[in-house]
């Protein structure tokens, strides 16, 4: 099943695994970063040090310390420069590693920030239909290995755009 929810990622409580839109880093920072270290607690910080990083378009995974689910995946989606600086791969590239990830753990319940569309600046609209076209493409591949996807997103403007674009792929 896929769906998308209007709200804070931080709070869900249905899955196993939550994504988050990370920098390049790995080490917090603002955004939804900034409210799941919030809410996972020092220790995460920790975790994610041992880690050296991680490059654009990859994901990572740890755990989820003081946050309701099991596992946070951290996936850096690219800034966006217009658009001719390979910005829909290294997308696309985020929705596929987090999945391929979450199936090598196990993990059939993950829900996903809008990755890049906030201070990355990444357009609304492209990025929606990259999430859905990438994430139900992997599920079509891996039909059973999932029970749900979701798309936690925190204004409704937002989630408007990935309802439309969720309509296409049903
Ligand atoms: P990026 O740097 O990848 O653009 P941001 O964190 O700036 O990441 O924004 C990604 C999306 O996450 C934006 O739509 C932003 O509104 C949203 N967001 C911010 N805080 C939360 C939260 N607590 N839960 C879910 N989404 C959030």
């Amino acid at each position: 099943m896929i769906k998308t929810i209007l709200g804070d990622i931080t709070k869900v409580t249905d899955v196993e695994a939550i994504v988050n839109a990370a920098n390049n880093l790995l080490l917090g920072g603002g955004g939804v970063d900034g409210a799941i270290h919030k809410v996972a607690g020092p220790e995460l910080l920790k975790e994610c040090r041992t880690l050296h990083g991680c490059e654009t378009g990859e994901a990572k995974i740890t755990k989820a310390y003081n946050l309701p689910c099991d596992y946070v995946i951290h996936t850096v989606g690219p800034i966006w420069y217009g658009g001719s600086h390979n910005e829909e791969e290294l997308l696309a590239n985020c929705y596929y590693n987090s999945m391929k990830l979450a199936m090598e753990h196990g993990i059939r319940k993950i829900a996903f920030s809008s990755i890049s569309t906030g201070v990355y600046h990444f357009p609304v609209e492209k990025a929606a239909h990259i999430a859905l076209e990438t994430v139900s493409q992997f599920l079509k591949e891996h039909t059973n290995d999932f029970d749900l996807v979701e798309w936690v997103l925190f204004d409704s403007h937002t989630q408007s755009v990935y309802e439309a674009e969720l309509k296409k792929f049903m």
